[in-house]
């Protein structure tokens, strides 16, 4: 995807501190974080949204649980825990069109919608 922002990082056209990669997903820091901890992990191959993922995304999209469950490990959040949150389409609040589950700890987390 051309203009896709996310396929940029992933090429490295675009500067990100990248806290995790591998050939199928990518994680990085939200350049606006939310909480001490903010980081996204998606997968390089550019899927828009949960909607728009394919029978065959599905071991990809899967893993990505198994690479927040790592991430969390290597940085140290598990104790305390943390918060996972998948954006979709006008509602769900979803700006960027490259699928990215947002990885959000470090403090207290309010706001809990449900
Ligand atoms: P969404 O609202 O689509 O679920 O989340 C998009 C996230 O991407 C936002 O939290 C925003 O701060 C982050 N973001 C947007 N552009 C960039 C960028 O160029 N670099 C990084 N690291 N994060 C970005
Ligand atoms: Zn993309």
């Amino acid at each position: 995807m051309e203009d896709c922002i996310f396929c940029k990082i992933i090429k490295k056209e675009i500067p990100s501190e990248i806290v995790y990669e591998d050939e199928e997903i990518i994680a990085f820091k939200d350049i606006n974080p939310a909480a001490p901890i903010h980081i996204l992990v998606i997968p390089k191959k550019h899927i828009s949204s949960i909607i728009d993922m394919k029978k065959e995304d599905e071991a990809t999209i899967g893993r990505i649980y198994s690479i927040i469950n790592k991430i969390a490990e290597d940085i140290g959040i598990k104790e305390k825990g943390f918060r996972v949150i998948l954006n979709c389409g006008e509602d769900g609040g979803q700006e960027v069109k490259h699928i990215h589950f947002h990885l959000l700890a470090g403090k207290k987390l309010g706001q809990k919608i449900v």
